[in-house]
């Protein structure tokens, strides 16, 4: 501690860092100035301690699998390398059946959690969605089904001609347990139009999370960095993240997702560094205060770096994914999915405690696959 504290002094941010000891919240200039320093470790070393004081030694991974039902969109985001056009020869859509037996043998693995998202799909009906939902369930009712980015709820709602309310209503009754924090990017206007002309804005965005919030909903929120966007726009993302956080307390868990530049129209000639990756998470744990958890997202970190971040502010390293495409048709070169063991081995080696977790981020590990948890109940909770 006496070298820390030696060393936070010889940085510049010994009163910062008091400051966030208080538990004082750290104000945008005040965050930017931390983003510049050039003494990663320091920024690191103060991450951890907010961390720790939130979730002591441990760090949680999850037994999950993705499953891209579609990746037919009527959008053309400009980053994004994963949409197809029904003329494209390597486009695809899922029968419930198929999405079914990838779920029937991801259970042999002892999953808890299904994470479903596609693209905007140009003609199927509100019902693929909702026999979708049914249809996993009855696979198995204690799956947890953590689906759809926002800007997908609002395809939906379109499609159902019904309320953004309503529509998560629907599908909350067809078994939806939470919504996925994709599709964030970075709110900002100007970038949005750079990277995503026509996907949802900031508002639409974060009016979605907190109608789901409202509802009862947890759900977790995102930042893809690393792109045209300015620190600036980074911190003012996070900013519009913790005041919906302040509002509704209902988002679970942060993730930091780092650009992967190829196969898109966008020209980023430097993506995110390492060094980019730990400052980012490091930031985002120190100005979410009011967020539980920071998760290192291996699939675009890599194993190793998302392994290190844990020293950096974050607690948690995401699943075992099984199957990725959205990452790996933009360039990502890690592998599809981790083992339990990889994942368990990797959080050990940081000096910290694995524990297996569910959606909610709560621990399973104990648990039978009866009891996989419900949504905590908070005090802002609406009555249903
Ligand atoms: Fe469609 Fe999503 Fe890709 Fe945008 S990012 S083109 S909405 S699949």
């Amino acid at each position: 501690m006496m070298d820390l504290n030696w060393m936070i002094e010889k940085s510049g941010l010994k009163n910062l860092h008091e400051r966030i000891q208080d538990g004082q919240r750290l104000q945008l200039e005040e965050a930017l100035d931390l983003y510049k320093t050039p003494d990663l470790n320091v920024l690191g070393a103060m991450a951890n301690l907010a961390n720790q004081k939130k979730n002591g030694k441990r760090a949680s991974y999850i037994l999950n699998r993705y499953i891209n039902y579609s990746n037919y969109c009527i959008l053309s985001c400009q980053f994004c390398s994963f949409s197809r056009k029904k003329r494209d020869s390597d486009g695809f859509e899922l029968s419930l059946e198929q999405m079914q037996s990838k779920a029937r043998e991801a259970l042999t693995l002892g999953i808890t959690e299904l994470h479903i998202v596609g693209g905007l799909h140009p003609s199927l009906p509100f019902s693929y969605y909702t026999d979708m939902l049914k249809g996993l369930k009855e696979v198995d009712n204690s799956l947890q089904l953590k689906c759809f980015t926002a800007v997908e709820i609002l395809h939906l709602a379109w499609l159902s001609r019904q309320s953004v309310e309503d529509t998560l209503r629907s599908l909350k009754d067809c078994g939806l347990d939470s919504l996925t924090g994709g599709g964030a990017e970075i709110f900002q206007p100007e970038v949005r139009k750079v990277i995503a002309t026509g996907k949802e804005s900031a508002a639409e965005y974060l009016d979605v999370h907190r109608c789901w919030h409202k509802l009862g909903g947890r759900s977790t929120c995102t930042m893809l960095y690393g792109h045209v966007e300015s620190m600036k726009d980074r911190l003012d993302h996070l900013r519009q993240l913790r005041e919906l956080q302040d509002e509704t307390g209902g988002f679970c868990g942060f993730v930091a997702l780092p650009y992967q530049p190829e196969n898109n129209v966008i020209p980023v000639k430097h993506p995110p560094t390492g060094n980019d990756m730990l400052r980012t998470i490091a930031l985002a744990r120190l100005f979410l205060d009011n967020v539980d958890h920071i998760t290192a997202y291996w699939v675009g970190m890599g194993l190793k770096m998302a392994q290190v971040s844990l020293n950096y502010g974050a607690d948690d390293l995401h699943g075992t994914i099984v199957e990725e495409h959205i990452f790996h048709m933009a360039g990502a070169g890690t592998p599809q999915g981790q083992t339990q063991a990889a994942m368990c081995k990797a959080i050990r080696e940081a000096g910290r405690e694995p524990f297996q977790r569910n959606t909610f981020y709560q621990d399973v590990s104990g648990d039978t696959k009866s009891n996989q948890g419900s949504p905590p109940a908070l005090a802002t909770d609406q009555p249903q």
